[in-house]
């Protein structure tokens, strides 16, 4: 989606601090971060959000999950950590491109905060 700024991250048309990156997605540093440590994952495949995913997107969003396992160690995120969708505006989604936070680095407060 050519007016997509999560698309433009993955062209590096927009520049981003890239932490993880393959062949299905990418993860940066959030610009504007709600924790010491705030990530973004997401599919280099442009969908718009969890409401829009497909069948054959489930292998995609499980890989996503094991790219966070994966990289929990690498971001000192041993004590934990959080992983939030935001879905559609209700959900409080702003950029319309799937996207899972992964907070953590200090203690969250539950609910959200
Ligand atoms: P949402 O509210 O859609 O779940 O979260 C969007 C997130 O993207 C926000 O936390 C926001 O700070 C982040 N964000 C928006 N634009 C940019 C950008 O250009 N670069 C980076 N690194 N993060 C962005
Ligand atoms: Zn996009």
């Amino acid at each position: 989606m050519s007016d997509c700024i999560f698309c433009k991250i993955i062209s590096g048309e927009i520049p981003s601090k890239k932490a993880y990156e393959d062949e299905k997605v990418l993860v940066f540093h959030d610009i504007n971060p709600a924790a010491p440590v705030h990530v973004l994952v997401i599919p280099k495949k442009h969908i718009k959000s969890m409401a829009d995913i497909k069948e054959e997107d489930l292998s995609l969003i499980g890989h996503i999950h094991w790219v966070i396992h994966n990289l929990a160690d690498e971001l000192g995120l041993q004590e934990g950590y959080r992983i939030v969708n935001n879905c559609g505006k209700a959900g409080g989604q702003e950029v319309p491109h799937l996207h899972f936070h992964v907070l953590g680095g200090r203690t969250l407060s539950w609910p959200a905060g």
